[in-house]
């Protein structure tokens, strides 16, 4: 039996062609449980494996999923609000994530599709009666990341 690769978002962020001036550390990286308010950091989170090559971090206290990992499809529709696109995979944040690289801070809006199901994914985002070809955008939908 071949066990699924789970991918961190450490991994993510550190293949994503980023230079930090501190290397990514899920354990630098805190978020809190909107269920039961419980500050963590996401190496403190369950992991399981998911759908697709997907890699669900869970409140610590097993409430619900905060975060997923997800590959990226290029040939996927627009997705406003489902996550982040770093290099080859999404990070889809439930929840608002603080990256902590030394002295700089790196916050990762929450995601408001982070936790849809793929079916739920826009399927014709282009409004009807416009001939042209809509601005090429990132897949998903990302956002910039934000400094704070
Ligand atoms: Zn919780």
């Amino acid at each position: 039996m071949v066990l699924p690769t789970m991918i961190r978002v450490q991994a993510v962020l550190a293949y994503a062609g980023l230079e930090p001036p501190a290397p990514f550390d899920d354990e630098w990286m805190f978020t809190a449980c909107p269920a039961c308010a419980t500050p963590q950091s996401l190496a403190e989170c369950t992991l399981r494996p998911g759908e697709a090559g997907d890699t669900h971090y869970r409140c610590k206290n097993g409430c619900q999923d905060l975060l997923i990992v997800s590959p990226a499809d290029d040939a996927a529709k627009p997705w406003p609000g489902r996550g982040y696109r770093f290099g080859a995979y999404v990070v889809r944040n439930a929840v608002q994530v603080v990256v902590v690289l030394g002295s700089i801070r790196l916050s990762l809006l929450a995601s408001t599709a982070a936790l849809l199901p793929e079916t739920d994914r826009p399927s014709c985002p282009r409004p009807s009666g416009l001939p042209r070809r809509r601005r090429r955008r990132s897949p998903n939908g990302n956002r910039r990341i934000a400094h704070n």
